[in-house]
């Protein structure tokens, strides 16, 4: 219990001191709980011993309100410090985690981490704020009020006592065994959900593809075990729940019988009073209600405990180090790239060995090349998706690696070939490039990437909210407005995935030109497939097999007949 409870109170940061208060009211309200019991308790042993007076029963009664009134307060307070604080708790934590998240490198979300995230954020975060904070200092009041009735047995009769405790070490016992087991199947069951999340999401993002390879039953099926994983893991919870549950119930009421037994054991054998009987019987009812209620929201918990690993395993994942580094300086119209003997391998295998170019202010390099020899991967280096093995990548002289990533992703503007365009408007989809355009920015941004007049045929122009993924649009569109986004940010230098090979002719020569707009006076790092589109480039660098095999402009490289000369003979 303090295991759990010091991990939940772990992560409530700045609100630990109000969770904290929240216990110190809910210990007041768990003895307020009991005390009408209390007072009727003493009002009838008055009454039966023939001591009670008006006077007397006028402070009983005015006691009875005052716990009654004190309780409400108790527990106003205890929600306002406690529940209150969850939800905030949660807000903050929300937040910190995207933060996270944007720190981390690229490899962390194409690992099949993207479940795991989903999960932590739909249902673990949401679970403890929902279910766990609110129950915390119930706990609180749990125990006291159980400890209260302990006490008062022992007040009626040290026998009496001796079995009430004898009956809560035997909940304590199912209890710890239930609460040990629920963990276990706890955990299976957050996996499962884990997974089954992981599969829908599959299942929704490839559903294009699914359907074009026919693969419909397939994938149906692969989704159908799932959830069948799913199910039956809930089932097994419940299953091995279950019995442990009814022990419980079983001991409530064995344990009770027990103490009345004792009790009518002890007051025909005239241990015990008159007033006493009865007032063991205002009790009995009450007596062991607080533990078992106490185990019921354990068994909670314990949820909560395996939802915590999750939540810290995704906060555990290292960040690309970003703390205290400096912001890139340097003058603007300077950028020049350079790559310093740079290698690096997604795992263990380098996929680039060695590579070393330099990027001039304003000029246009290109990377052409066999599929797999690691254009893409050189590209992606430079806006630190990944840290390189070895080498440097320096952007105007300064590391990637020793400025901030925000000042970095500053500079940078990309293109790639698949865009993705957020479920919002047009226009905000535009003005993510600058957060700060004004709405003619933002539409003179459309205008030069060719946007305008598609844009301005939509039922509410730049007001139209656009289907998650950008699915209302064509490839083409999507592209030009993925276009309009970095022409508004007007980054120094520009990373293009050469994104024309699946569109139609019209919307080839929109994009040309959007493209052209988006390229002027800037650095330029063109992944290039055709290479017709290529021939003025400054220079041109063939990749293979993560090298640069050749290098020069257009001339050089045709003079030098190599493989460069061979694809642009294959293409034309
Ligand atoms: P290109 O852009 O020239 O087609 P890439 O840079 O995409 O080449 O790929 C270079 C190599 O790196 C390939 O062997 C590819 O399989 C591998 N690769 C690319 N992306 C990843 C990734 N996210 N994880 C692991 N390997 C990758």
């Amino acid at each position: 219990m303090l295991k759990i409870l010091n991990r939940i109170i772990g992560i409530t940061g700045k609100y630990k001191t109000r969770i904290r208060a929240s216990y110190i009211t809910s210990f007041f309200k768990g003895i307020m709980m009991k005390a009408p019991l209390i007072i009727c308790f003493i009002a009838i042993s008055l009454f039966m011993e023939n001591r009670m007076d008006e006077a007397k029963c006028l402070y009983l009664g005015l006691a009875m309100i005052l716990s009654v009134v004190l309780e409400a307060i108790l527990e106003h307070l205890t929600n306002i410090l406690q529940s209150a604080a969850g939800y905030m708790v949660f807000a903050d934590l929300r937040l910190k985690l995207g933060d996270h998240l944007r720190k981390l490198p690229m490899g962390y979300f194409t690992e099949g981490n993207i479940g795991k995230i989903s999960s932590v954020l739909a249902t673990d975060m949401a679970f403890i704020e929902e279910n766990c904070m609110g129950v915390l200092s119930e706990l609180v009041s749990f125990i006291i009020s159980q400890g209260i009735m302990v006490a008062m047995m022992f007040v009626m009769d040290i026998r009496m006592g001796a079995l009430a405790v004898l009956v809560v070490i035997v909940f304590i016992i199912i209890g710890n065994l239930m609460l040990r087991m629920s963990l276990k199947h706890s955990v299976i069951k957050q996996e499962a959900s884990e997974s089954l999340t992981e599969e829908v999401l599959d299942f929704a993002e490839g559903i294009a593809i699914i359907k074009s390879y026919n693969m419909l039953g397939d994938k149906s099926q692969r989704l159908s075990n799932e959830f069948e994983k799913s199910c039956k893991e809930s089932i097994d919870f419940e299953m091995a729940y279950g019995p442990w549950s009814r022990a419980l119930y079983l001991a409530f009421g064995i344990g009770t019988a027990a103490m009345l037994a004792m009790a009518a054991f002890l007051y025909n054998a005239g241990e015990i009073s008159n007033s006493y009987m009865v007032g063991m019987a205002l009790f009995l009812f009450d007596m062991f209600v607080a533990i078992k209620s106490y185990y019921a929201q354990m068994a909670r918990l314990t949820v909560t405990d395996a939802s915590l690993d999750r939540i810290e395993e995704v906060f555990e994942a290292k960040e690309l180090a970003d703390v205290g580094k400096r912001a890139l300086d340097g003058v603007m119209e300077e950028t020049e790239i350079e790559y310093d003997n740079v290698s690096f391998g997604y795992t263990e295998k380098d996929v680039l060995r060695n590579v070393s170019f330099k990027v001039n202010h304003g000029e246009m390099t290109a990377l052409v090349g066999p599929s797999g020899g690691g254009k893409s991967t050189i590209a992606s280096l430079l806006a630190r998706f990944w840290d390189i093995k070895d080498g440097r990548i320096l952007v105007d002289g300064q590391d990637v690696r020793e400025v901030s990533l925000g000042s970095l992703m500053d500079r940078i503007s990309m293109v790639f070939q698949r865009v993705y365009l957020f479920q919002d408007t047009i226009y905000n989809n535009i003005a993510i490039g600058r957060p700060d355009a004004t709405r003619e920015e933002v539409v003179e941004a459309a205008k030069k990437a060719r946007c305008y007049d598609f844009i301005m045929e939509l039922p509410d122009g730049f007001d139209t909210v656009i289907g998650e993924g950008g699915a209302s649009l064509s490839g083409g569109e999507k592209q030009r407005i993925s276009i309009a986004r970095c022409i508004l940010k007007d980054a120094p230098i520009v990373i293009l995935d050469e994104a024309t090979a699946s569109v139609d002719a019209d919307n080839e020569r929109a994009i040309q030109e959007a493209i052209s707009e988006l390229c002027r006076n800037k650095t330029l790092l063109v992944i290039a497939h055709r290479l017709k589109t290529i021939r003025d480039a400054d220079r041109i660098l063939v990749i293979n097999d993560g090298k640069i095999v050749e290098s020069g402009d257009h001339t050089q490289l045709m003079e030098m007949d190599g493989m460069y000369a061979h694809m642009v003979a294959l293409q034309s």
